[in-house]
């Protein structure tokens, strides 16, 4: 189905977001149908949209929380996500961020170096508690997605490289307050070559017999997020293949009796049921380009600014013979620009035009550059 906006919100000020609640409850059916079989638990990465109504449906679908921030935390609770069912990673935890989490007795924390362990065996004796941990590693797996968004080479910032996993094991002995709950891995994001699933899954696998010869048995695997979506094709793909994702970790992981493989799902769970709605406020032509000048700009969708990335645009208004335009924003900066040469019907002032699959990273990457006023939100479900 060609993408429609619900005529209630035809006359809505533009830009705002609208957001398929239909299109998100059936992608949450089929993401927790091919997560059954395989009993895993699905973690939703809050940082991929925080929008309350749409955790809320998240929530009611039985999917726990991943935050990546203390106030993220406290979104998730504030959401109704319960503390067990809520793991925090980040590379750079604040003091704050952990005692929050810590006195909510948030399930497990995602930790990524020896100064942070310490940090948490100190600050969760200070209140009496135990932080259960699990540690990400970096498994040097490529992930052959945007540079910007891989996380696992040994390169990146995140978790601990293999080779001071032992170093990082003798350290944690040292910690009384520190409860070791299993491995972590996240290597990156907008995965579409879904082979690099199972190049991950042989890394832990090799990784669980190393740490069995020394006497670990972890209760827990987690294997982060990525799964990638379509953002040339978002109608002929509005729901990832999530049967595939998971048929590769129970093909390639070998998960020990008893062991609960948790995964943590961001954009795939809500990239496609996001769309900003924009008008075209000037055409411009020039000798060498025609420019689609639009209402909304990188301060309502930031990610072609900030990693040049795709996103399929319509005209809503138009349908004209195409012609070839560089949509772009109105903020002063020459990233602002939502894509080059893009061929869309002949385009008029006024025109509303659909910047599709910014569901995910999309209003939460928003900001006020420029001093420009937030974007609304609007909801269609029948
Ligand atoms: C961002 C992130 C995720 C979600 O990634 P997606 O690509 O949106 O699925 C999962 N885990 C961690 C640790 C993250 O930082």
């Amino acid at each position: 189905m060609p993408f429609q906006l619900p005529a209630e919100f035809l006359n809505q000020p533009t830009p705002f977001y609208y957001y398929d609640l239909d299109l998100l409850d059936q992608t949450l059916s089929a993401l927790t149908a091919a997560a059954k079989p395989g009993n895993f638990r699905v973690h939703y990465a809050l940082k991929a949209n925080s929008n309350l109504l749409v955790l809320e449906r998240i929530r009611r679908a039985g999917l726990g929380a991943d935050c990546v921030s203390g106030g993220e935390v406290a979104r998730a609770l504030e959401a109704g996500f319960g503390a067990d069912d809520v793991v925090f990673a980040g590379v750079g935890k604040s003091d704050a961020e952990i005692n929050l989490a810590l006195a909510a007795d948030i399930f497990c924390f995602n930790a990524e170096s020896v100064p942070e362990l310490r940090v948490l065996d100190e600050l969760a004796r200070a209140q009496g508690r135990r932080a259960r941990v699990a540690l990400r590693i970096n498994p040097n797996v490529d992930a052959y997605t945007h540079p910007h968004i891989t996380t696992g080479l040994d390169a990146n910032k995140f978790g601990i490289s293999l080779p001071d996993l032992a170093g990082v094991l003798e350290q944690l002995e040292q910690l009384p307050n520190v409860e070791l709950l299993g491995l972590h891995a996240h290597i990156g994001s907008q995965i579409t070559e879904l082979s690099v699933f199972a190049a991950l899954s042989r890394k832990l696998n090799d990784l669980q017999t190393w740490l069995e010869d020394r006497g670990y048995h972890l209760p827990h695997l987690n294997v982060g997020g990525g799964l990638g979506i379509s953002y040339e094709q978002p109608d002929a793909y509005p729901i990832p293949d999530f049967a595939t994702y998971f048929g590769l970790f129970e093909q390639h992981l070998q998960r020990r009796p008893g062991q609960q493989v948790h995964v943590e799902l961001g954009r795939s769970v809500v990239a496609q049921c996001g769309t900003l709605l924009s008008r075209v406020l000037y055409v411009k032509e020039s000798q060498h380009t025609r420019f689609a000048i639009l209402d909304a700009g990188m301060t309502e969708l930031l990610r072609p600014a900030l990693y040049g990335s795709h996103h399929h645009i319509q005209n809503l208004s138009s349908q004209r013979p195409g012609l070839a335009y560089d949509v772009v924003g109105p903020i002063c900066e020459s990233t602002d620009t939502f894509g080059r040469a893009r061929l869309l019907p002949e385009t008029r002032r006024h025109d509303l035009l659909a910047i599709r699959s910014v569901g995910a990273y999309g209003e939460v990457m928003s900001s006020s550059y420029n001093l420009r006023e937030k974007a609304a939100a609007v909801y269609g479900s029948k």
